[in-house]
């Protein structure tokens, strides 16, 4: 085959010239006219002047290894290919995901401005409140951007010792300015005097977020003869602290307990189904766990995560537990 003549002859003359074994794989046209690829591995035999006399090897047809080498080498193109989609679409989604929060929270803050000067209904300091509040919400989106994109991309947190009910307090103030959450009688059951913990404040309120987001769509997902609620408790057991969210929807079944939290499951027409699988990601990237409880006190679903209250402690043990 002409372009590889050359490499043939270059290590030939090598072979001969330096006495140097030869190794060189090359193509050649068959008799049948089609492509081949050849190995050829050889030495120089000397007589005992040192002169060479004739060379000895083999050549054998490895056409059929080169072919397989081939598709290998395009299959991991393309598979490298894939799960960089994936990774884009993965991050894509979970954007979308978590940015509706804020933007939602957003439009609601502004529609309610718009609504009281439209009908002149209003006390300034009152639209000052809604407004300074739409400001924290956009600022909100902005952390979440920068937050995700690091927490994806190299599983970084922001640790701040804080007082986990204040993060759920603060999480269903943004939630009752949400027109569809007014609907629903959302209670709280805070323990008092939990002792701060370590966590990325604004992770764990996504979290948060997502469960009463879910609970909130659960309990508008049937008619129900009692009034639709949703309880957000907070308890300390051990050596960690729990959060619960109760809701009275319709539940999930029992043998989907672990599907809920595999991304892009949903069983919803406009859900996207990476609520659940962020938030198993984040309270797992804090050392703790999110599950889904069987025998729900209300009927309906019942979700607990707890995180360690010694981070760097538990980390530690799981090191040597790994
Ligand atoms: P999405 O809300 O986009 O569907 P999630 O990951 O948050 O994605 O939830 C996955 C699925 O888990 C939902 O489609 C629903 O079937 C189920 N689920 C989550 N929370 C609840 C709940 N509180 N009650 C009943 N089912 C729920």
């Amino acid at each position: 085959y002409p372009a590889d003549q050359d490499i043939l002859r270059k290590a030939m003359l090598e072979a001969y010239q330096e006495n140097k074994p030869l190794d060189v794989e090359y193509r050649l046209h068959w008799l049948d006219g089609k492509l081949r690829y050849i190995a050829m591995r050889g030495k120089i035999i000397e007589n005992r002047q040192g002169n060479p006399i004739h060379m000895v090897g083999v050549c054998w047809d490895i056409t059929h290894r080169k072919e397989l080498e081939k598709a290998l080498q395009e299959q991991q193109v393309s598979l490298a290919h894939v799960a960089r989609l994936n990774a884009m679409g993965e991050l894509a989604s979970t954007l979308a995901h978590e940015l509706n929060q804020p933007l939602t929270a957003i439009t609601n803050f502004t529609n309610g401005c718009l609504l009281r000067l439209k009908n002149g209904n209003f006390r300034v300091e009152e639209l000052v409140t809604v407004l300074e509040k739409t400001v924290a919400q956009s600022t909100r989106a902005g952390a979440i951007i920068h937050r995700m994109k690091n927490f994806i991309r190299k599983g970084e947190l922001y640790y701040e010792t804080i007082d986990l009910n204040s993060i759920i307090q603060e999480t269903v103030t943004i939630m009752r300015y949400d027109p569809a959450a007014n609907a629903v009688n959302i209670q709280l059951d805070l323990t008092s005097s939990l002792p701060k913990i370590e966590i990325d404040k604004i992770q764990i309120g996504q979290v948060v977020l997502n469960l009463l987001r879910n609970a909130i769509e659960a309990t508008h997902q049937q008619t129900l003869t009692n009034e639709p609620y949703i309880i957000i408790k907070t308890l300390q057991q051990n050596n960690e602290i729990c959060v619960d969210v109760i809701d009275n929807g319709p539940g999930c079944p029992a043998d989907l307990s672990q599907q809920l939290f595999t991304p892009y499951f949903t069983t919803k027409k406009t859900g996207m189904g990476m609520g659940l699988a962020i938030c198993r990601t984040i309270i797992e990237a804090h050392h703790g766990y999110l599950t889904l409880l069987p025998d729900s006190p209300s009927g309906g679903a019942w979700f607990r995560f707890c995180l360690p209250l010694e981070r760097e402690i538990n980390a530690a043990a799981k090191q040597l537990v790994d």
